[in-house]
């Protein structure tokens, strides 16, 4: 704490991502990255980019990544947002769409930045409960509201919300924006992209970072209807012109357009995924029913707090939160086959 910060960074409690340790080498099990690296033909493009042009600007306008996600979406390119990973896109999207005077809504079990980027803009928030089995209680989002966030699937529990369900929340909420955090959206579920024409009040937010194995490269997009996106442009264009450099503009391009290394390697995700599952089941252990690449368990017989301290002993580091409804649940990525293996045989030594 220092006398000279603001009022502001005094009272914020930042986000804490997961840790990137470097004490030893762990298999890495904690953070949804991807185990598998990004399309070759994504690094040499980055290759390419890697030249004497770095002298100048980037297209402010990332017109042709605007370009390229609109063709793979079927969309038009004034309904394409994109900026320096989606958590970026989703602070741009708080400050653009909601508004202090009324609450906003998101599950009680979700993604832990909102709450931190509701306390940096001011903006009020209430919780709304998700059930026993951590699906969400649809009808709980009918009431007034300034505004509606939620992950899907969510994280951390990898539940999946149904297209239909969503349309109900659009529906009930058409005077406020509905926003779906679609970053695990690719590992079996259907994007909400396809309603964009029939609802002028929502936003789909995605990423690079998980399915296309680019955590690094820190790319993410929002899809909507252009009066929607214009709002978006608006405020990054007060904040910083720049959000993607031109590496990230070529490697973003080139993953959009390898479309079969992207199915290769998400479809060996979400079969690891089954065969985790299913093991994991089998020695006793609560699974949730995943749509993401992370799954979310309760292990038999063991605190999961203590499973994640003795998992670490061992060189395998998964996530532990400590919060009401989940502090018995551990959250364990999905890597490759080998590294699940040496998971699975680790946790089956630590339980029996
Ligand atoms: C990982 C994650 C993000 C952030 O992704 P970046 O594009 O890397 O910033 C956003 N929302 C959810 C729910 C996530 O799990």
């Amino acid at each position: 704490m220092s006398k000279y910060w603001s009022k502001l960074t005094k009272k914020v409690k930042p986000y804490i991502p997961g840790e990137q340790p470097k004490d030893k080498k762990y298999i890495k099990l904690n953070t949804n990255e991807n185990p598998y690296p990004p399309s070759p033909r994504v690094i040499e493009a980055i290759k390419q980019a890697a030249d004497e042009n770095l002298k100048l600007y980037p297209d402010p306008t990332c017109e042709k990544l605007k370009a390229t996600l609109a063709d793979y979406y079927g969309l038009k390119q004034n309904q394409v947002f994109v900026g320096n990973g989606s958590d970026e896109v989703l602070a741009f999207s708080f400050m653009t769409f909601f508004d202090t005077d009324k609450s906003i809504l998101f599950p009680d079990i979700t993604y832990s930045f909102y709450p931190v980027y509701a306390d940096v803009f001011h903006i009020n928030y209430d919780l709304v409960n998700v059930e026993d089995d951590f699906s969400l209680p649809v009808d709980k989002f009918f009431k007034s509201n300034g505004g509606v966030i939620f992950p899907n699937p969510n994280a951390p529990t990898g539940k999946y919300t149904s297209l239909a369900s969503i349309e109900e929340i659009l529906q009930n909420n058409m005077e406020e924006v509905v926003i779906i955090d679609e970053a695990y959206i690719d590992f079996g579920g259907e994007s909400a992209v396809k309603l964009i024409d029939k609802y002028p009040n929502l936003l789909v937010v995605q990423t690079l970072s998980k399915s296309r194995s680019l955590a690094g490269l820190r790319v993410g997009f929002a899809f909507g209807q252009e009066h929607l996106i214009e709002g978006l442009e608006r405020i990054k264009n007060s904040f910083n012109s720049y959000t993607l450099d031109r590496i990230a503009l070529a490697g973003a391009i080139e993953a959009m357009k390898d479309e079969e290394y992207f199915q290769g390697t998400r479809l060996k995700i979400m079969k690891t995924r089954e065969v985790v599952a299913e093991a994991l089941g089998k020695v006793g252990f609560h699974v949730i029913d995943s749509k993401a690449n992370f799954i979310f368990i309760r292990p038999p017989r063991i605190p999961a707090e203590d499973l994640f301290h003795q998992l670490k002993e061992q060189g395998v580091l998964v996530r532990y939160f400590k919060q009401p409804k989940i502090d018995n649940f551990l959250r364990v990525t999905i890597g490759t086959d080998e590294e699940m293996d040496c998971f699975i045989e680790t946790v089956k030594k630590i339980v029996k």
